[in-house]
């Protein structure tokens, strides 16, 4: 039971030492234009840029986590907007050799994954701003003898790591470090087929599960960008909770496991695209309204909401079915899933239910209004289809979600 695997990631970690915090909140109020996206280093962030020595400390949790930019990737067999990430730090003096081991340790003895099936992608050696980095001899060869000949050396564009940009990092000075990637294979009848295929293909086959990442440097992008050690090397170890779940269930689709199961079984057609959109996206919106309500609109937020309601809605039509039959229901399986773990989910129901209603009167006023229009092209035009070109300038001009637009037409 997924439960299991969460307890069983927090007993391992508390074991040795690491001190159980809890998830920050997905609305972090230092980060006033988005939703919180990574593991725990949004609240352990301060500590490891701290420029005074610290005492080594050891920190374990597992975060609520929503990715906006993988929304519009969610309906295939691995991508998610919401999930759960269980983290492990260690803050200051940080030992890289035993974050990894005791990484593969835990999935291999603990979980009792296979280890034949497990591979790792790592850094080995490569400029960072400037700057010759290498992994050391005795790091690359503790990695070569856990996973035997599975090891692929990637490169700084595949694995080293840097926080991202944008509003969020004020001073504009990010952390940074190498990464080392564990896959798991499910198997050489997925994905490219190829005699040489390796999770760098990213075809499909191999399923990033778990990585842990030395957090030694920082680059200062003031100036000319210059990459510098930190006071207080840390490491971060993360696994993907419905990845491994999925691993643990011997699934090849995440909506197959325990964590979507429940809400997917509420339908009568076979799981499609749709139907994962409509779960994944309402798990979201359930996370995000248990903390505040939002309404959807035009920028930043507000954006976000608009445009999980709206592809939710969108699946619904698609299916041909009536989201009113269907929310409340889908609603209290996820409640039931998540309630014991994070109370706050049972919050939401009611605001959650009256926005996507209130906002699906002002979304169907957009739809017709930019049926019309498209209807009034191709008339104007002479033409009976759309191009890609149009398809974009009527999603971006009037809201017209791309998948939406058969519709208009039947
Ligand atoms: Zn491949």
């Amino acid at each position: 039971m997924n439960v299991d695997l969460i307890e069983a990631w927090l007993n391992y970690y508390q074991s040795k030492g690491f001190r159980k915090i809890q998830s920050a909140p997905l609305i972090h109020p230092l980060f006033p234009t988005s939703f919180n996206m990574s593991a725990g280093i949004v609240q352990l962030d301060a500590k490891i840029r701290s420029p005074k020595k610290i005492t080594s400390h050891k920190e374990c949790l597992v975060q609520k986590c929503f990715r906006h930019f993988d929304i519009s990737k969610v309906g295939d067999n691995t991508h998610l907007s919401f999930f759960e990430m269980a983290t492990s730090f260690e803050i200051g003096n940080a030992n890289e050799e035993i974050a990894i081991n005791d990484l593969w340790r835990f999935l291999t003895d603990n979980l009792t994954i296979d280890e034949k099936k497990l591979w790792i992608t790592t850094f080995s050696q490569d400029r960072i701003a400037n700057k010759p980095i290498s992994l050391s001899k005795k790091l690359l060869s503790l990695i070569s003898h856990i996973a035997k000949k599975r090891v692929i050396y990637g490169s700084k564009e595949t694995n080293f790591w840097q926080q991202g940009g944008g509003t969020e990092i004020k001073d504009n000075i990010r952390l940074c470090g190498p990464q080392i990637e564990l896959y798991y294979d499910l198997g050489s009848k997925l994905g490219c087929q190829k005699k040489d295929c390796n999770p760098l293909d990213n075809c499909g086959r191999f399923l990033e599960i778990a990585n842990t990442i030395s957090i030694k440097y920082f680059i200062d992008y003031n100036q000319e960008p210059k990459l510098k050690n930190l006071v207080n090397p840390s490491t971060e170890t993360v696994i993907g909770i419905e990845r491994v779940a999925q691993i643990l269930e011997n699934k090849t689709d995440i909506f197959e496991t325990l964590f979507f199961q429940p809400l997917t079984s509420q339908f009568s057609k076979s799981l499609n695209k749709d139907i994962k959109i409509i779960c994944d996206h309402l798990k979201g919106l359930i996370f995000i309204f248990a903390e505040a309500k939002i309404e959807p609109g035009r920028n930043y937020r507000k954006r976000i909401v608009r445009t999980l309601i709206r592809e939710l809605l969108t699946s619904f039509y698609i299916l041909r079915l009536k989201p009113k039959d269907y929310l409340a229901k889908l609603i209290s399986e996820a409640e039931k899933i998540y309630k014991e773990r994070y109370p706050e989910v049972i919050k939401a129901r009611r605001t959650l239910i009256s926005t996507i209603f209130e906002h699906e009167v002002v979304f169907q006023k957009t739809l017709e209004k930019g049926a019309n229009q498209i209807k009034k092209y191709l008339k104007e035009n002479n033409i009976k289809k759309i191009g890609d070109k149009e398809k974009q300038f009527f999603r971006n001009n009037y809201g017209i979600p791309t998948r939406y637009l058969p519709l208009i037409f039947t």
